[in-house]
């Protein structure tokens, strides 16, 4: 079988890594195209450099004018390549622009094709929804999953969104897990070695930490200023420090609209993978926007609250290892006090570290 991956964000790099290293030991025929959606060195070739994903990438650079030139842009590069090197497989993770272009470049290559002749198109971290048509991913994700052949939904909860979506028919559906849990099955015994915490000056359990970058939350003056105001009451009420690794978009952002975080939040750049885990692992709890925090978190054990109104990840939430307190200052201090002295458990519902092997199996089996 021969594999196209299409990846570039910090998200994709991480949870497709598994699968590439699989690849890479197997010694399958594929290749990577990295669109450079992101391209500063933190959020991209630290990642590239820690999973050791080096050689048969394919690097395009679409205009970044706008979202709109961004998607032609790739799309049409990526179809030049997949003329030249037609794979039998394209794969995408998740629900960014970068998985949307891929999908459709394959999407566009196979009209008219016979069925054999054409491209099997899968969607890694298939099914998730938040039913918020605002937010520019979830459109992403009904698109990716309606034009993939073969589904990788993580959760039964994802499955049954795809069934109300009308999005199982005529495709290969597998329930494997989150390639994440494989992910931090290898990396969280190798955090020790991480010296994050005493850089930091942090003692255990005694931080919170804290990412924002969706746009719903830092594009938008009114939700920046409520959580800038919520992080504020929070730094009055404990005395703990709270970290904030600082998404650029985040940054630019605050820029842009002349804000600002109360001065006792420490402010970072964005971290290498295995502090970050550490911080993840060590926090009493984080506070956060991010889609892959909240499954990273409920696997390790640490409390999230979830600073967005919806969740695509709502097993998190029924599980109770999850609050989803919106931009609500109020919400947001009662539900870090309800976590803040409690323990939670792990949950396995995103699989226990064998989700690849999952994923491979069954596309070897297709493949034949
Ligand atoms: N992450 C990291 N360093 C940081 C912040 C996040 O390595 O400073 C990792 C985090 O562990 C997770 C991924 O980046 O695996 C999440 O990325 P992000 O929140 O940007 O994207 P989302 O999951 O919301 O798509």
């Amino acid at each position: 079988m021969k594999i196209c991956i299409v990846l570039s964000t910090r998200p994709e790099i991480i949870k497709l890594s598994p699968l590439i290293e699989k690849l890479k030991k197997n010694r399958d025929s594929f290749y990577l195209i990295n669109t450079n959606q992101h391209s500063l060195k933190k959020m991209s070739k630290i990642f590239f450099d820690f999973f050791k994903i080096k050689g048969k990438i394919k690097n395009i650079n679409p205009s970044k004018k706008s979202q709109s030139d961004f998607f032609s842009d790739s799309v049409s590069l990526i179809s030049k390549i997949l003329f030249a090197n037609k794979p039998d497989y394209l794969i995408v993770q998740g629900d960014t622009n970068t998985s949307l272009a891929g999908c459709v470049a394959a999407y566009l290559f196979n009209r008219g094709l016979n069925k054999k002749d054409k491209i099997k198109i899968v969607h890694i971290e298939s099914g998730l929804r938040s039913f918020d048509d605002s937010m520019p991913e979830e459109i992403n994700r009904k698109i990716i999953d309606r034009l993939s052949d073969i589904l990788f939904p993580p959760t039964n909860f994802d499955l049954n969104n795809l069934k109300r979506d009308n999005c199982v028919k005529d495709k290969k559906v597998f329930i494997v897990g989150n390639t994440i849990s494989d992910v931090l099955k290898k990396y969280l015994v190798l955090t020790n070695k991480s010296k994050i915490l005493k850089k930091l000056n942090l003692i255990k359990r005694n931080f919170f930490l804290v990412t924002l970058h969706r746009p719903e939350s830092v594009d938008n003056k009114k939700n920046l200023t409520k959580l800038i105001k919520a992080l504020k009451i929070l730094c009055e009420q404990y005395k703990h420090p709270i970290i904030f690794p600082i998404h650029p978009r985040t940054k630019n952002n605050l820029k842009k609209l002349n804000l600002s975080f109360d001065k006792r939040i420490k402010i970072i750049e964005p971290l290498e993978y295995l502090d970050f885990l550490k911080l993840m692992k060590d926090t009493r709890i984080i506070l956060s926007d991010s889609g892959g925090l909240q499954e990273e978190a409920s696997i390790i054990g640490t409390p999230c609250v979830t600073l967005r109104t919806t969740t695509e990840r709502q097993i998190t939430v029924i599980k109770k290892v999850n609050i989803l307190a919106g931009y609500n200052k109020k919400k947001i201090i009662s539900s870090v006090k309800k976590f803040y002295n409690k323990r939670i458990s792990k949950i396995k519902d995103f699989g226990s570290g064998n989700v690849t092997e999952k994923i491979y199996k069954k596309l070897k089996l297709l493949s034949n």
